[in-house]
């Protein structure tokens, strides 16, 4: 299988060279030159098949230069960190309403199933290649963490995760800096995440260093993350009821568009879900994109969902191919006039079997508490978002995408009661290790020097 850039000025690309590249030359993100199809034959032998037997048989289709063996050691290897035996259960809460919980990974928020596979999927290219990688990325908040227990350890690897110093969570912190491997390095910045993320980009920018060093970046737009992800809509699928299976829309807290575009990508697959429901928080460019056909950036203001904190949905662009039947010229059109005027306005915008909902701070604590009340059930911020606007006239699945545990103010705040983990207990024991740099890019740059494998 071949990777295409969704704008279509740069040569195809393997799997391998597509994950380890990320962001394609031209500017765009690669996606699968065709899209597999599931029959339902196929659908009904994975039904009975545990996770990491399914994400095989779905990644064997796109990973087809890694040997199967291997392909199926590695996921293996990516889901024993879970500590719940079905890694992505579903909770029924009642007739209409079921929850994915997304968030047994390490770092109790769903960005470990991509982030687990990357980490091992990059420990595999070392050891084929015979070279060394340095994993590179600034972070608010779950990107970091689960980046850093991906690579937690690995040899061949090293890990470089910049953070704005006092403005990430106490915990948040502690998962990147309490984990006593020496291939990480927690470093708080005296600066905000957009300075971090400034000095970064110069850092990548620098054609020979990141050569030298082998860098790779970690953001939310590499192939491997999207890819990986279609795995649980698949399983959830499969695990749903099968009278209402085909009905059930998924509800999606979102931000990058990342997710659910992973949902959407497995139905185009064949796989028959019913619709998708996008769930922001009060930054809400996809609400908007999905009511009016009008993209466009506004000011991020800080919320009590802060991993959905963000000012443009970069995965959109890879719907935004697919849905113009791969024209490549039309995402160039589309992507220029964004970045140059700040938004595009879509007339007949096809919004597929997508709609959305918002949901503002004011209303987040509110609905944790009605949860709460009406079943017993604790979410997290960002899935209280997801129960904004449930449908009236079918069955919903609710992703939920980060455990009650790592927000322990808000909740407490909303319903007196402080969720907890025992994984973020037993960080309060663990020695704590970060470092601390200006945010600009020499001194940064002089870090890795000193640092790098
Ligand atoms: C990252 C994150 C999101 C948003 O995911 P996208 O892929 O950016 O849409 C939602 N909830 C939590 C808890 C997250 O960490």
């Amino acid at each position: 299988m071949k990777f295409v850039s969704t704008r279509g000025q740069t040569p195809s690309l393997g799997f391998s060279d597509a994950v380890a590249t990320g962001l394609a030359p031209d500017g765009g993100l690669y996606l699968p030159e065709t899209l597999p199809q599931f029959t339902a034959a196929d659908l009904a032998r994975f039904e009975l098949l545990p996770y990491p037997e399914l994400c095989f048989e779905f990644l064997k289709h796109f990973a087809t230069d890694i040997p199967p063996a291997t392909l199926r050691s590695i996921i293996a290897k990516s889901y024993t960190k879970f500590a719940h035996a079905d890694i992505a259960p579903i909770v029924r809460l009642d007739d209409r309403t079921s929850v994915l919980e997304l968030f047994h990974g390490p770092t109790l928020a769903f960005k470990d199933f991509a982030l687990q596979l990357l980490g091992n999927l990059y420990e595999h290219q070392c050891a084929t290649r015979g070279q060394t990688i340095n994993v590179l990325g600034a972070t608010s908040g779950d990107t970091g963490s689960a980046a850093i227990h991906g690579l937690l350890g690995k040899p061949g690897t090293a890990i470089f995760i910049l953070y704005p110093e006092g403005r990430t969570s106490p915990l948040q912190e502690r998962q990147m800096a309490c984990t006593g491997a020496d291939n990480v390095y927690a470093i708080a910045v005296d600066g905000s995440f957009d300075d971090a993320q400034a000095a970064l980009k110069e850092l990548f920018a620098d054609q020979a260093f990141r050569t030298h060093h082998r860098l790779s970046a970690v953001n939310s737009i590499n192939l491997a993350r999207v890819l990986a992800q279609c795995v649980y809509y698949l399983y959830a699928y499969l695990r749903l009821p099968a009278a209402t299976r085909a009905e059930t829309e998924f509800v999606v807290p979102t931000g990058n568009f990342g997710n659910v575009l992973a949902g959407w990508l497995l139905q185009k697959m064949g796989v028959p879900i019913h619709s998708f429901k996008v769930a922001t928080n009060q930054n809400d460019i996809l609400h908007r994109l999905f009511t009016t056909g009008d993209y466009r950036v506004s000011a991020v203001t800080p919320s009590l969902a802060p991993s959905m904190d963000i000012q443009v949905s970069s995965n959109f662009e890879r719907f935004l191919y697919l849905s113009v039947g791969r024209d490549a010229s039309k995402v160039r059109e589309v992507m220029q006039t964004f970045k140059t005027t700040g938004g595009y306005k879509f007339e007949d915008f096809n919004r597929d079997t997508f709609s959305a909902s918002r949901c503002t701070d004011v209303e987040i604590p509110g609905i944790i508490k009605s949860v709460y009340e009406r079943y017993g059930y604790i979410v997290d911020p960002h899935t209280a978002c997801a129960f904004a606007d449930l449908a009236k006239d079918r069955p919903s699945l609710v992703l939920a995408t980060a455990s009650p545990a790592k927000f322990p103010d808000t909740i407490k705040a909303a319903i007196g009661i402080e969720p907890t983990d025992p994984s973020l207990e037993l960080l309060k024991k663990l020695p704590f290790k970060k470092h601390l740099l200006k945010a600009d890019a020499a001194a940064i740059r002089a870090f890795i020097d000193q640092h790098a494998v």
